[in-house]
């Protein structure tokens, strides 16, 4: 048995990095005494290092993750009850948006070994109503948008990339939240970098920027001759003191990749031939970021499979996640039972009832996947003796559990 030892985690300062950078922006807002970016300087900042950084024309900050993927819907302006085609396995923050916005979330299965979305799983997704594809990049591995992007082309249907997970992720050498029409990054606690909340969207769209910049401030026409409010808009804004942290933050934004890409790079090696787990299935001609590294368990070799797994590296202080969400999306009381506007069910009134038609035969790939899965917690801060300690615990759980079997049979 190995020593126990307690792995970095992104709740708190042993996986997370404030420095002096962080302090000084933070001191040197202050200091202007000017904490909305509608005066200051750092949320600009930001915008411009961000979109320079992934090669967008237009980055524009906002309050979340959530609010991003706000923007992004409305900036494509669906009518009421139209259709956006999204996974079942994402955060909800990525959902209720669109709700909001009286659209339709329809939901499309996923391949349970990368448990992205494919072209083939939107395709039979596609109606009349189609608004808007939403792909979301999962754990950091991107999906695979060459087919995507050429389906969407064939059928003239914006894609709007949920990269909340998936920073500097590319695919194709072209990094994520550029390949759509718009990216949407979260700054949430637990994300690559942080400001404990706070969102990014980008565009290369000049119109569809314009949207969002309105969407973020009460559709107000900052600098316009007849400035007004031109629609229904809410406050998104990022204020200065996150702007500042975001911008130093930002700056490490390479290191923590490439530390997360290297750590479990060695963990993969590491686990080389244990039975009964797959290893993460990269996209191919991609770099995967690794938000998180997810094992996919098989338990016709380990028994109990990912619970009996995951509840055996909890016992050595690995707080991983068996089943990821636990339920795909459409299980959650909001969207099952239709919890949205008083009583009134709206917009799920106005869906067609193939849309809200979340039979199990529909999405075997992500029943599938979240059996198997099993989410490692990641972390820019692993050493390689947390590596050690992580691969000898999962050969060991794993032995464990085989040879449990072996005494039952
Ligand atoms: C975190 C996350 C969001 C929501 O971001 P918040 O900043 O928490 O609002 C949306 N989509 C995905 C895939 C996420 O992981």
């Amino acid at each position: 048995m190995t020593n126990r030892i307690s792995l970095p985690s992104d709740q708190d300062a042993t996986g997370r990095t404030f420095g002096p950078e962080e302090l000084e922006a933070v001191r040197q807002c202050l200091a202007t005494g000017t904490l909305t970016s509608t005066k200051g300087n750092f949320v600009k900042q930001l915008e411009a290092s961000f979109a320079a950084k992934i090669g967008a024309k237009f980055a524009y900050a906002c309050s979340s993750g959530t609010a991003a993927v706000h923007c992004a819907v409305a900036a494509l302006n669906p009518e009421p009850g139209d259709e956006i085609i999204t996974t079942p396995i994402t955060d909800m923050g990525a959902l209720t948006p669109i709700i909001y916005q009286g659209a339709i979330p329809v939901f499309c299965d996923v391949d349970p070994h990368t448990y992205n979305v494919t072209a083939a799983t939107i395709a039979r997704c596609i109606s009349p109503r189609t608004r808007g594809i939403m792909v979301t990049h999962l754990f950091g591995n991107p999906c695979d948008m060459g087919p995507i992007m050429e389906l969407a082309r064939q059928h003239g249907i914006p894609v709007i990339e949920d990269c909340a997970q998936s920073y500097l992720t590319t695919y194709r050498d072209q990094y994520v939240g550029t390949i759509g029409k718009i990216g949407c990054f979260s700054l949430q606690q637990g994300k690559h970098i942080t400001t404990g909340e706070g969102g990014i969207v980008t565009t290369n769209d000049e119109a569809l920027a314009r949207r969002i910049f309105l969407f973020i401030n009460k559709a107000w026409g900052y600098g316009d001759a007849n400035a007004d409010h031109y629609f229904v808009a809410p406050n998104y804004r990022m204020s200065e003191l996150l702007g500042a942290v975001a911008v130093a933050q930002l700056a490490r934004l390479d290191a923590v990749v490439e530390s997360r890409v290297r750590t479990a790079a060695a963990l993969t090696t590491a686990l080389a031939g244990v039975p009964g787990i797959e290893t993460p299935v990269i996209t191919p001609n991609s770099v995967h970021t690794f938000w998180k590294y997810c094992l996919r368990v098989d338990e016709s070799v380990i028994p109990g499979g990912t619970v009996a797994l995951g509840a055996a590296l909890k016992d050595s202080g690995i707080l991983c996640a068996p089943r990821y969400i636990q339920k795909p999306a459409f299980e959650c009381q909001v969207i099952k039972n239709q919890v949205t506007f008083g009583t009134s069910r709206w917009p799920f009134t106005l869906a067609r009832p193939e849309a809200t038609d979340y039979s199990r035969c529909n999405f075997e790939g992500a029943w599938n996947a979240l059996e198997h899965v099993l989410v490692l917690p990641w972390n820019e801060k692993y050493t390689d003796e947390h590596i050690t300690y992580l691969a000898e615990n999962i050969r060991n759980a794993v032995k464990l559990l085989t040879t449990k079997e072996v005494v039952r049979n």
